[in-house]
């Protein structure tokens, strides 16, 4: 085999108030579907309904999400219909569609309800299983439609754990150059541009531009441009370095001081780059980029983790997952 043949979404529509336009969307994307499954929380579908109901679906299923354990009723309500899965939610919401979709080989489209995290367009659902969080492979939607009217009423929080998820890449990607260096560790240069051309977009904005059509756009179409680097590169290394570990310990060992995902991200990013990175912030100046854009308050007033208890959790993170990072130089 000569080339790689990955899947590229067959419909991306970014825009404000186009929830009550889904059927319409489709159709213009030349995607004709019998059948359509909208899958949502009891709650969501309740403040969207107006707009919702503008779009025809033979069945609307009400989830909980985020927990392995949900998805056999979800596929037997599923399983007798041969057409489109539309997951509408937040990230739990999604990861258990992409979950089920995958189990029954059907397409789906994602439409978040916030961009918290990069699980709006990826090849990995992350879900609870026996009471801890694991990652399971799935194959990632057919497509995404993000309506920024619905994403100004998620929490501003949310938003910045997006930002800082994505701005990740870069800490991820210069771990990724350091396994090369030390490890000979091969480089996916198609993978790493990609990874490193959905961030850089960020960088000219401030705290104010946060809810504007153009940031949410950037924001946007960097997560999806993010999960095709994963795709293209196989693994999540292109995304994901030390500041993952630090987070995935956090989770894994001190579950009752864990916080939303991107910004424990981001809170080990800032550190790692100013403090440990030789010339971190050399090129992109990530500590002056989250005053700029208000995250290093947000951070500091949810993550529960003193600076000066870093290095206590280096040896967890090193044993979280097998993968090269600077952690493994401390
Ligand atoms: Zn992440």
């Amino acid at each position: 085999m000569y080339y790689n043949f990955i899947r590229t979404p067959a419909i991306v529509k970014t825009g404000a108030g186009i929830l009550g336009d889904i059927d319409n969307l489709l159709h213009v994307s030349h995607l004709y579907f019998s059948d359509k499954v909208l899958i949502t929380q009891e709650f969501l579908y309740s403040v969207y309904k107006d707009s919702l109901e503008r779009n025809v679906f033979c069945k609307v299923v009400f989830v909980k999400g985020g927990c392995v354990d949900e998805a056999s009723v979800i596929m037997e309500q599923c399983k007798e219909i041969d057409g489109l899965l539309i997951a509408f939610g937040g990230g739990s919401v999604l990861d258990i569609v992409k979950y089920c979709a995958d189990k029954m080989d059907k397409p789906y489209i994602n439409i978040p309800s916030a961009l918290s995290n990069d699980a709006v367009y990826s090849c990995v659902a992350r879900l609870n299983q026996n009471g801890k969080k694991k990652s399971f492979g799935v194959q990632p939607p057919i497509g995404l439609i993000v309506d920024f009217d619905v994403i100004r009423q998620s929490p501003k929080t949310l938003i910045y754990a997006g930002v800082a998820d994505l701005v990740s890449n870069l800490s991820a990607l210069q771990d990724w150059k350091l396994a090369y260096h030390v490890n000979h560790e091969p480089i996916n240069e198609m993978a790493f541009m990609l990874s490193r051309q959905s961030v850089v977009p960020l960088f000219k904005y401030t705290e104010q531009d946060l809810f504007s059509d153009e940031f949410l756009f950037e924001l946007t179409n960097g997560l999806i441009v993010s999960g095709l680097s994963m795709i293209v590169c196989g693994t999540t290394r292109v995304t994901s370095g030390a500041e993952h570990l630090i987070s995935h310990a956090i989770d894994e060992y001190f579950p009752e001081r864990s916080s939303i995902h991107g910004l424990q991200v981001g809170w080990a990013h800032e550190i790692i780059n100013r403090k440990y990175r030789e010339h971190g912030n050399a090129e992109y100046d990530i500590s002056e980029y989250f005053k700029r854009m208000g995250l290093d308050k947000v951070i500091e007033e949810h993550v529960k983790w003193h600076e000066n208890e870093f290095e206590q959790l280096v040896p967890y993170a090193i044993r979280v997952r097998k993968r090269f990072t600077i952690l493994n130089l401390l």
